[in-house]
């Protein structure tokens, strides 16, 4: 771990992991949500692998952006990163049927149950005893339905807790702007899935927005 990081840099507490455990697996699903909790949970000193599974964005072109993002900032930090599988088909296999659900429906937990019960079977293959996601920052999503889908997923392992921090707290939104533009992070303009991307370019025709044109935003 790169040793830049400095409790005095935050305005959170030192973090600790819950219930003694000592090791975390972060399921991140892009650079800009997880440079700030990246940043605090390396200046706390806790041991971490962060892991992207995320299947389902889209584009390929899309998900490699959002992937590469988030490894290049994994580097630099010190920290591994692990390339979970695009499992692509499974989820569109998943969300049958929930195609037209809006954003933070049943198509969501859907979604983050899928991600979250491979992130929680990696941890427990791999010894981890806590994982935690990056998810949560972001002030789009429903935070209750993030966490609900976390506790459902380490559930199923004894030895595995979720770690449901509140990382919106202590500063953790406005820090992830800031280090999204100092970072110069590539700047997604959907959730990630193709209804995401459909219905956010249809909001955007109603209101006489411009398209969606990927790959070419940074903060
Ligand atoms: S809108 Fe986002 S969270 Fe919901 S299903 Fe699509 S990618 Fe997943």
């Amino acid at each position: 771990m790169n040793d830049n990081f400095k409790l005095d840099n935050y305005t959170r507490p030192k973090l600790e992991l819950p219930n003694g455990a000592d090791n975390l697996l972060l399921h991140s699903c892009c650079a800009p949500c997880s440079g700030e909790i990246i940043e605090a949970i390396a200046a706390s000193k806790i041991k971490t692998t962060v892991f992207f599974y995320n299947p389902n964005i889209h584009p390929v072109d899309e998900y490699e952006i959002r992937k590469d993002e988030n490894r290049k900032f994994c580097e630099k930090i010190g920290f591994n990163c692990i390339d979970g599988d695009y499992d692509k088909d499974k989820w569109f296999k998943r969300i049958k049927g929930l195609e037209n659900e809006p954003e933070r429906g049943k198509r969501c937990t859907k979604c983050f149950d899928m991600r979250f019960e491979r992130s929680a079977l990696f941890a427990f293959e791999n010894r981890f005893r806590a994982f935690a996601t990056t998810l949560g920052i972001s002030r789009w999503k429903d935070m209750n339905q993030i966490n609900s889908s976390g506790h459902r997923a380490a559930s199923r392992y004894k030895e595995i807790i979720f770690w449901d921090l509140n990382w919106r707290k202590f500063g953790g939104s406005s820090r992830m702007i800031e280090i999204s533009k100092r970072e110069h992070f590539y700047q997604q303009e959907y959730c990630g899935c193709v209804y995401s991307l459909r219905d956010t370019n249809r909001w955007r025709r109603k209101n006489n927005k411009e398209r969606i044109i990927r790959g070419i935003k940074f903060y």
